[in-house]
């Protein structure tokens, strides 16, 4: 793995606003008097986060916390409504046509369901081999030879590549999924709930795929998943997102051993193999609040044991509570950011 000063990615103030306009029944309903108006809904807010070369950095919170509007950001998929994105020290958004080229097929984004992702009419040859064709990574003659290197590289037989999507299991199909991503070159790789749709047994499998490949071509990842028990192993750091915004990053080893936030706590003690965890802290309740009309203050409150008056007016800044362990609660200290 290589490390280097310049972080490969730095996200400053991320931020994204979706609006939901209001559509033809409803504009027919307002004639009527309902009152309807658009909503906005920010689903991402004020993210600041850097990721060294060859790190894997976790991402974990609740369904809807944002973390997918974050990690679709980072592929180039979304753009932010405010914010600045560097990839290796360049602001994304100044990028001159060919450096944003090659940005984007630098970073790759690996979805949840494989079969969705992958086009059922196209044989895996294409598939694979397409886009480096595209791209002029490879030639027409020497695509066959390139695309059974990658599937020997995801542990698929070359001969496979004959075949459509339908004739593989859902593993085999996110080997598919990341032979695609892995044929591009890329340098950083986006996983969003990469294993999720896997039989536990098949998610191990893929997890240990993933760390080898980032042994052997040096990949940075950000690892998104609702369950920290799958980013556990393979992140060096691990950053928690709640409604929106970041509430806790620290290496991966000290936040299963000391997490801070009351957030991170109450996952934690949803993790069931870890049974310490799971003694020493109460699992979360209740619902995820609607990020169309957050909770004031800190917006876990509503949600959080030690929740206190001044909870519910002033949100908390992050801070450092160690070394590379940073936290947003009240309950680090006095001051306020
Ligand atoms: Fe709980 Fe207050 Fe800390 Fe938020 S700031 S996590 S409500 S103690």
């Amino acid at each position: 793995m290589t490390m280097t000063d310049q972080p490969i990615l730095s996200l400053r103030g991320i931020t994204k606003r979706f609006v939901q306009r209001v559509d033809l029944a409803g504009k027919i309903a307002n004639t009527f008097g309902a009152g309807l108006r658009e909503t906005v809904v920010q689903a991402v807010s004020d993210i600041d986060l850097d990721i060294a070369e060859g790190e894997v950095v976790g991402l974990v919170g609740e369904s809807g916390c944002g973390k997918s509007t974050l990690g679709r950001i980072v592929a180039g998929i979304l753009a932010q409504s405010a914010g600045v994105m560097a990839w290796r020290g360049n602001d994304v958004g100044a990028m001159a046509a060919e450096q944003r080229r090659a940005w984007q097929l630098a970073v790759q984004m690996i979805f949840q369901d494989p079969y969705a992702s992958l086009n059922p009419r196209l044989r895996v040859s294409e598939i694979v081999g397409e886009a480096p064709r595209v791209h002029g990574l490879v030639g027409r003659a020497g695509q066959a030879q390139y695309v059974a290197d990658i599937l020997l590289q995801v542990g698929l037989d070359g001969a496979y590549a004959n075949r459509y999507p339908h004739q593989f299991s859902g593993g085999q199909r996110q080997r598919i999924g990341i032979a695609r991503a892995l044929a591009v070159r890329p340098a950083f790789i986006v996983c969003d709930e990469a294993v999720a749709a896997l039989d536990v047994s098949i998610q191990a499998q893929v997890l240990n795929l993933f760390m080898e490949l980032r042994e052997r071509l040096g990949l940075t990842y950000l690892f998104i998943s609702h369950n920290l028990a799958v980013v556990e192993h393979l992140s060096d750091r691990v950053a928690i997102m709640y409604l929106g915004r970041l509430v806790e990053i620290a290496p991966a080893d000290e936040l299963f051993l000391r997490p801070n936030h009351p957030y991170t706590q109450a996952l934690l003690a949803e993790v069931p193999k870890l049974e310490a965890a799971r003694r020493t802290y109460r699992p979360i309740a209740g619902e995820l609040p609607s990020p169309i009309d957050p909770p004031s203050g800190c917006a876990f409150h509503p949600r959080c044991p030690h929740a206190m008056p001044r909870c519910k007016s002033e949100r908390p800044p992050l801070k450092e509570v160690s070394a590379g362990h940073i936290s947003a609660c009240h309950l680090n200290g006095a001051t306020s950011g």
